[in-house]
């Protein structure tokens, strides 16, 4: 409803599939996500995304119902900041056929670039393995 997208996000000007992001809550600066990586909505590619294939515990909140997504037939719930209460991401419930062939690495926790704050984490050792 609220999810009003207004055009000045900072977009990086470098794309690195794996690199892997701590997010924050652009609201309160809780850290949501210590393991997100860069993605891009299937249906909508102007839409900048981060994912992550482990739920954050204790720091996000999911919102008590499920809709159908715009682009495709998966079945979305909206996931709240459990410390301020906004919504800042979704999480799939429900993947349709077309979203398990196309990105089947399980990355179903999604959290929108507008609403949470990115910080690129290098592992010392260069490697972050998964
Ligand atoms: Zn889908
Ligand atoms: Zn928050």
């Amino acid at each position: 409803m609220s999810n009003s997208i207004n055009g000045s996000s900072s977009i990086n000007s470098y794309f690195h599939s794996k690199t892997v992001y701590e997010l924050s809550c652009k609201h309160c600066y809780t850290v949501v996500c210590n393991r997100g990586m860069k993605a891009i909505l299937l249906g909508d590619t102007r839409v900048e995304l981060y994912s992550t294939d482990s739920p954050p515990s204790g720091r996000i909140q999911l919102v008590d119902k499920d809709y159908m997504t715009c682009n495709c037939h998966c079945k979305i719930r909206d996931l709240a900041c459990l410390v301020c209460g906004n919504v800042i991401g979704y999480h799939v419930t429900h993947p349709c056929e077309t979203c398990l062939e196309s990105c089947n690495n399980g990355h179903f926790w999604m959290f929108l670039s507008d609403s949470v704050i990115p910080r690129e984490r290098l592992d010392s050792s260069g490697i972050f393995s998964k």
